[in-house]
């Protein structure tokens, strides 16, 4: 293979431009957590379906009591949450009502049932005057019939599926989640479980991969290890293609005389867009398509492999099913130690945050070798370093976090003055 190197910008930028959203599909709305709508969701129905109750108490005519300290009126019904009222509310009277019953014709508000008190057996006093309209939840004040509910990019949780379910939204049109083919090459793999032999090691970068896909909304496919052989390389690229909507695979795409990933991309039909980028770790990082599936030959170092992913397969991912971005926060933070790129190429460098005072310290979370998967599975973030840079202790820093409970911990360091500056 050979191919210009290219800057990190221009990667990213072919890598969105030829990645394509997945189908849209309309399944059962139980089925649809975690999922992106993909058209906006109408109501089918007035919510709440009658004007009703939002207390236990009575139902009541607000001019009756204007003006008054007390008044006694007579309880002419009972309306349950399902009953429908008996009959209008007359001048003077009252219905005893329950949270969620409709409100008799001729009622305009509700008094809590606290501030009333039984009188004989067909009777009610009630202490003040009511604001008209009180404690009623007015039909339809939620939703009316074709409303929009959701819009779509809606990411589905359980709030909005209980908005949904209460607008007769049982079906929803969403994106389908994306499929992703993992694929390891290497003859010194052997399966996790498994004790490696003289001079091989355990595929670290399968399960990691497959986590990552989990991650990031993903369905992982483990096509498990490809011997460095043009035909075993080939026919596991061929499988991937079959069975996912994107393949990503590790290893085998630098310049060794084994690696034959790229002439099984280009056997197996894959259109190259991009090889080699300039960009530390990843260097070698190959993309190309196939029949509009995105395909990424990630670097062998379990170092590079997931911090490739995080900067191109994750927000691709995304995008496939309807999202946008990485879906990462960023924090500013204050560079607690000297923190170097590489002279030529864009450097991300994992880190560690700490606080101090209402500040964010960063420093680099320990050796930055590309095969040291300990400093990343350590760090908090990675930071960006231009080509040639070099951030000096107390330098501001931008920390992309790529861990979700450092973000609880912000949370609640938010409220005392740091800054959150912006979600890509
Ligand atoms: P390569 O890209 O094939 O030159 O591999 C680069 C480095 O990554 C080598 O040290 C490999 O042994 C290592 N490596 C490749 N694939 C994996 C994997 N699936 N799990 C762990 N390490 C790997
Ligand atoms: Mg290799």
């Amino acid at each position: 293979m050979s191919g210009k190197m290219l800057e990190v910008d221009e990667a990213r930028r072919l890598v969105a431009a030829a990645t394509p959203r997945m189908p849209i599909e309309e399944i059962s709305l139980a089925a649809a957590r975690g999922l992106v709508l993909a058209r906006a969701a109408r109501a089918r129905a007035l919510v709440p379906p009658l004007s009703c109750s939002a207390m236990d108490g009575y139902a009541v005519r607000a001019a009756d009591l204007a003006g008054r300290e007390r008044t006694r009126l007579r309880v002419t019904q009972e309306i349950m949450a399902g009953d429908l009222p008996a009959a209008p509310l007359a001048k003077g009277e009252a219905a005893r009502i329950m949270t969620g019953a409709p409100l008799p014709q001729g009622a305009d508000s509700v008094v809590m049932v606290e501030v009333t008190a039984a009188d004989g057996a067909d009777g009610v006093v009630i202490q003040g005057p009511a604001k008209l309209g009180q404690h009623v939840r007015q039909q339809g004040e939620d939703l009316t019939p074709g409303a929009a509910v959701l819009a779509p990019g809606a990411l589905i949780g359980s709030a909005a599926i209980g908005l949904l379910a209460s607008a007769g939204c049982s079906r929803v049109a969403v994106y389908r989640r994306p499929r992703v083919a993992v694929l390891a090459t290497g003859n010194e793999l052997v399966p996790m479980e498994q004790e490696p032999g003289t001079g091989c090691i355990r595929n670290s970068n399968g399960p990691a991969l497959c986590a990552a896909i989990h991650e990031a909304g993903g369905i992982p496919v483990d096509l498990g290890i490809a011997r460095d052989e043009p035909g075993a390389t080939l026919d596991a690229v061929r499988r991937g293609l079959d069975e996912a909507d994107c393949l990503v695979t590790s290893a085998g795409v630098s310049v060794g005389d084994r690696d034959f990933v790229g002439d099984a991309f280009a056997a197996a039909g894959v259109e190259r867009v991009f090889w080699r980028v300039k960009q530390k770790p990843g260097k070698p990082l190959y993309f190309g398509v196939a029949a509009g599936k995105p395909v990424f030959g990630l670097p062998g170092n379990p170092v590079s492999s997931l911090v490739i992913f995080e900067q191109y397969v994750r927000p691709a991912i995304r995008w496939m099913r309807g999202l946008e971005g990485a879906g990462r926060q960023w924090l500013q933070a204050r560079a607690a130690a000297r923190i170097a790129g590489a002279p030529k190429r864009l450097t991300w460098i994992r880190v560690e945050l700490a606080r101090e005072g209402d500040q964010w310290r960063v420093r680099p979370a320990g050796a930055q070798g590309s095969s040291v998967l300990a400093t990343l599975a350590r760090a908090h973030g990675l930071v960006t370093v231009a080509p040639g840079e070099v951030l000096e202790p107390g330098d501001p820093v931008e920390v992309r976090v790529i861990r979700d409970e450092v973000l609880l911990d912000h949370q609640r360091f938010h409220s005392s003055g740091a800054k959150r500056i912006k979600t890509v």
